[in-house]
């Protein structure tokens, strides 16, 4: 892989950088080692996928990542920030600017119209965008294919739709990092591969590197680099031909 240098010659720093981390949760007496020492380094662009059967990791790994969590040991810097570092509204900022979460379940607030969701990030504090919100939003909203629908309520979308909304959503901040969490797991086939389509294409355009948890074999088609995760340990990690 070509490294990247800075002016002083030293290797520039990558945009994710895991090293020897173990996360342990308690389950009553009980110890769950949720990691085991996974080290790990992503550099700025691409999509990197996290495989790996049910309870191998990923969405700890993610969580990390997203500082929504921090490690038992070994530490987590993402984007030159070590966030078990963070304050706790340190940690609510950095999460806001430095990454977009993707859920399995949208997680969408029905309540509101599709813009008003994808505008919701930056209400609570936001990159500097350069744009008035509602213009950014609409924008996103257009380039996912959903430009006819930005007054309408989400609950009234399809699961595609409602997921290409939430990768809008994801992306209104302009984070450098974009967390998808079995992103196309409520998803039938077709309509997966219309959601990647658009999240590959669109984090390429708005230069947001991508982090996925899955174990759909079929999300690999779209990835760079496949990192493959199990009981907590990294099983392999490969770049894909012609990434
Ligand atoms: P995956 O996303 O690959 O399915 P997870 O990261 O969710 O895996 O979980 C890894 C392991 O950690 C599992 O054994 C899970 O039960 C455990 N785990 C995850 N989160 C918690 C938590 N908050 N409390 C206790 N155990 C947890
Ligand atoms: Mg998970």
């Amino acid at each position: 892989m070509e490294m990247n240098f800075e002016k002083d010659g030293s290797a520039a720093s990558p945009l994710i950088q895991i090293r020897d981390v173990g996360k342990m949760y308690m389950m009553g007496e009980t110890e769950v080692n949720a990691l085991r020492g996974v080290t790990l380094a992503v550099p700025r662009g691409g999509i990197v996928a996290l495989m790996g059967p049910s309870g191998s990791g990923k969405s700890t790994l993610l969580n990390l990542i997203g500082a929504l969590d921090v490690p038992s040991t070994g530490s987590v810097v993402v984007n030159g920030t070590d966030i078990a570092k963070l304050s706790r509204d340190e940690q609510s900022r950095f999460r806001n600017v430095t990454t977009g979460f993707i859920f399995q379940n949208f997680n969408l607030v029905p309540v509101l119209t599709t813009l008003e969701n994808v505008m919701l990030p930056a209400q609570l504090g936001s990159n500097d965008l350069g744009e008035p919100l509602a213009v950014r939003g609409t924008k996103l909203l257009e380039a996912v294919g959903l430009g006819k629908q930005i007054n309408q309520s989400v609950n009234r979308l399809s699961g595609g739709q409602m997921q290409r909304v939430a990768i809008a959503r994801a992306l209104m901040n302009k984070p450098p990092i974009i967390l998808a969490d079995e992103p196309t797991a409520n998803l039938d086939h077709d309509t997966a591969d219309t959601v990647l389509t658009v999240l590959r294409e669109l984090c390429e355009r708005e230069g947001a590197t991508v982090v996925v948890a899955t174990h759909d074999g079929h999300v690999l088609e779209y990835c760079h680099r496949i990192v493959r995760l199990k009981d907590g340990r990294l099983l392999s990690d490969e770049l894909k031909e012609g990434a």
